[in-house]
């Protein structure tokens, strides 16, 4: 039999996850995301596909993440019209990050565009004026007005102008793609293709992909982890163990590090809320605005209602937050035992006594004079854009306030430059001098450690030990440290993909 995958993304990285599997002729995409952090990473979101997007059969979501979805309107757009199946809750959630998405491509595209004339203008206007003083003196007319009288005279110059890579239209039609599958029931992908989708506990609709693939009598099953949450994490179910395979794809995030406890990472959180208490300062809380906002929201309901805080008012200042919390609002099917009793006793666990929204940009600026202190939530999670930026011109230079991260800093960005003690800030232009206190708080993420990782994979043994661990999802300290610990531990073959790389599985 014939199987292949190549990887396309999150090989050598943590963004733009891209998986094509091909069994002979048939060709399924797991995930389509978009490449986030650096400069050089966001430019790879503009190259073409490595394949023919109308010669896919199928797509396989494993959740919605921007890391995960955010191409899939460009590969509508260069010609995909097949199926997109991901859980249903997937799809209420995949809808609001690729609106939101579109918006901003659209938005960077016009600066882009308006900034490239600017330049090209100024440099146009240059080389003009060195052109017509030379053509003056070589006429050799002696008039002074000549230059100015031939610019006049001359038809404007054109500049390069860029495309969004996708916009809200092809958004629309990559929602009429999706379809919605529960956990556990069987997906008939393409020919000789079944899928089953397992919940990975990382944030709400997050999937396991086991997929089948036969070719005769010949079947093989290969394990996408997709992102693997953690055991006890608030609202959704722990990931599930799976038993069998004959490949795995997994994800290495964190793949070198140990998350402190849940409960250290509470403690933790409490005791930031009380400092800000006490200088009468702002908590400031840059939070992924799927999964961890309302988780973090679920945390703090639940320290309320307990006691453990003092009543520090919240303002939510993320718009796309508050339409996610309505998404977990409508799926309390898939939430965990814990959660789904808080609800079934009348409390509502998604939300903080006295919660504020910030609808519009300038409520969101008017926090600055709120009375003290108070908690914000908004985003971005890694700092790269979004309201959180003027609270942060606000906020960094002001010693009673507390930046406090709870979840990853993609490498190349602000997040991750103040996260690592930087001392100042460029935002908008503007240099910020840091002052403020700058916390952070791995207990909350939303990604299974080093030793979770391996406990995950330790349940494939005996006859379901995989042939081949892929480790991917990864920067390349993480992936190496966390292969190594494959072999050792669990006597596994691990190998880590280069980007691009195809691989045929045995
Ligand atoms: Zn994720």
């Amino acid at each position: 039999m014939s199987i292949s995958i190549q990887f396309l993304g999150a090989a050598g990285g943590v963004t733009g996850s891209q998986f094509l599997v091909t069994v002979a002729d048939r060709r399924v995409l797991v995930d389509c995301g978009m490449f986030q952090g650096s400069p050089e990473e966001v430019a790879r979101n503009r190259l073409p596909f490595a394949f023919d997007a109308d010669a896919l059969d199928a797509v396989i979501l494993t959740h919605a993440h921007l890391d995960h979805c955010g191409r899939l309107p460009a590969l509508v757009k260069a010609g995909y019209d097949g199926p997109i199946h991901a859980t249903g809750a997937t799809v209420d959630l995949a809808e609001i990050v690729l609106r939101d998405s579109a918006k901003l491509q659209v938005e960077f595209t016009e600066r882009w565009n308006r900034r490239q004339a600017k330049k090209a203008a100024a440099k146009e206007a240059d080389e003009r004026e060195a052109d017509l003083e030379n053509e003056a003196e070589a006429l050799e007319v002696d008039d002074e007005t000549l230059p100015e009288r031939m610019r006049n005279a001359r038809p404007e110059g054109r500049t390069e102008t860029r495309e969004p890579i996708y916009d809200e239209e092809d958004v629309e039609r990559t929602m009429t793609l999706f379809q919605g599958a529960d956990y556990g029931a069987e997906i008939a992908v393409t020919d000789g293709v079944t899928a089953v989708l397992h919940d990975a506990g990382h944030i709400l609709g997050s999937a396991i992909i086991e997929l089948r693939v036969r070719d005769g009598d010949d079947e093989r099953t290969i394990i996408f982890s997709g992102d693997l949450g953690r055991d006890g994490s608030p609202i959704i179910r722990d990931p599930t163990p799976i038993a069998h395979a004959d490949h795995v794809v997994i994800e290495s995030t964190y793949g070198n590090r140990e998350h402190a406890s849940h409960d250290d990472a509470i403690e933790e959180l409490v005791a930031a809320i009380s400092e800000v208490r006490d200088d009468r300062g702002v908590l400031l809380v840059p939070a992924f605005a799927i999964g961890r906002t309302q988780e973090l929201i679920w945390v703090l309901d639940d320290l309320a209602r307990d006691g453990r805080i003092p009543r520090v008012p919240l303002y939510l200042d993320s718009p796309m937050a508050s339409r996610a919390t309505d998404v977990y609002l409508d799926h309390p099917e898939i939430y965990d035992d814990e959660t789904a009793k808080l609800l079934r006793s009348g409390e509502s666990p998604l939300s903080y006594p006295g919660q504020q929204f910030t609808d519009s940009v300038d409520e969101s600026k008017a926090i600055r004079t709120a009375e003290r202190p108070i908690m914000v939530v908004a985003s971005s999670g890694m700092l790269t854009g979004g309201r959180i930026m003027h609270h942060l011109k606000d906020f960094l230079p002001d010693p009673s306030c507390t930046l406090l991260f709870i979840g990853y800093q993609g490498q190349g960005t602000l997040g991750r430059h103040l996260q690592d003690g930087g001392k100042t800030a460029r935002i908008d232009g503007q240099e910020i001098e840091v002052k403020c206190r700058i916390r952070s708080i791995s207990g909350f993420s939303a990604h299974a450690d080093q030793e979770e990782l391996e406990t995950w994979l330790g349940h494939f043994a005996g006859d379901g030990k995989p042939k081949t661990v892929f480790i991917v999802h990864g920067d390349p300290d993480a992936a190496e440290a966390f292969a190594e610990r494959v072999r050792k531990e669990l006597g596994m073959e691990a190998v880590i993909p280069k980007h691009r790389q195809t691989v045929t599985l045995g």
